[in-house]
């Protein structure tokens, strides 16, 4: 059960950061204000849950800020049909909120200990259309490709041509790209063999470490 304040939070998080930031997309306004952020934060940090800022969850790692997992979500433009694919599950949060607006999620975390604690939260909430994967995810997962979006979390110095050569004809790769201190969100669409790719905004994101992404820690 779980009690008004945490309701309240949400809806606040819902008005005065994501509509105010500019999300619009009333799927993704919907299931943002009803998930239960709290529930895939540390524990003693659920008071924060819905603050503007990205929290720790461990490992070195970070549950993102709402507004950019808004955003990120919205420029994936999902109808309730998709095959998708997550890079960095993290805390699972935002595989919650993919697999309420999508099909199938297919999700990818390179940090076990992360990968465990997301799966029992996600299963406990009852998300059972998710498949999980502990790997790289820069190589994708191509025994079920291709996919109709894929959303990257962690932010590389390139778009990995493995993520790109997996997307479906019309499908939309979300990914933050740049350097290790600031980088463009960027959205990429494929149109049979051609991909235009369109800054949308900019931010910090966590290193995406892996054979098409950053080396080492
Ligand atoms: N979406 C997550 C959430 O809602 O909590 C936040 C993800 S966090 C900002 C980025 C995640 O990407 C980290 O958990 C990190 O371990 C993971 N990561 C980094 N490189 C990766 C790779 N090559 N493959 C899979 N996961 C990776």
């Amino acid at each position: 059960m779980e009690t008004l304040d945490y309701r309240v939070a949400r809806k606040r998080m819902v008005e005065e950061q994501l509509i105010a930031g500019g999300v619009r997309d009333p799927r993704v306004l919907k299931v943002m204000q009803v998930i239960p952020r709290h529930r895939f934060v540390e524990k003693g940090l659920e008071d924060q849950a819905y603050l503007d800022r990205p929290l720790t969850i461990g490992s070195g790692q970070t549950i993102s800020q709402p507004l950019i997992v808004g955003m990120m979500t919205q420029a994936l433009e999902l109808k309730g049909t998709e095959k998708v694919l997550e890079i960095g599950t993290g805390s699972g949060y935002q595989t919650a909120i993919l697999a309420e607006l999508a099909k199938k999620i297919y999700t990818i975390e390179r940090i076990p200990s992360l990968s465990l604690k997301a799966r029992k939260i996600l299963y406990r909430l009852g998300y059972y259309n998710v498949e999980f994967k502990i790997s790289d995810g820069t190589l994708g997962w191509p025994e079920d490709a291709p996919f109709d979006a894929i959303i990257v979390t962690a932010a590389g110095p390139e778009i990995p041509h493995a993520l790109k050569s997996q997307l479906t004809t019309g499908g939309r790769l979300v990914i933050p790209v740049g350097s290790s201190e600031s980088q463009k969100l960027c959205v990429v669409k494929r149109e049979k063999d051609k991909w235009t790719t369109t800054a949308i905004s900019e931010c910090r994101f966590v290193k995406l470490i892996g054979k098409e992404g950053w080396s080492g820690e």
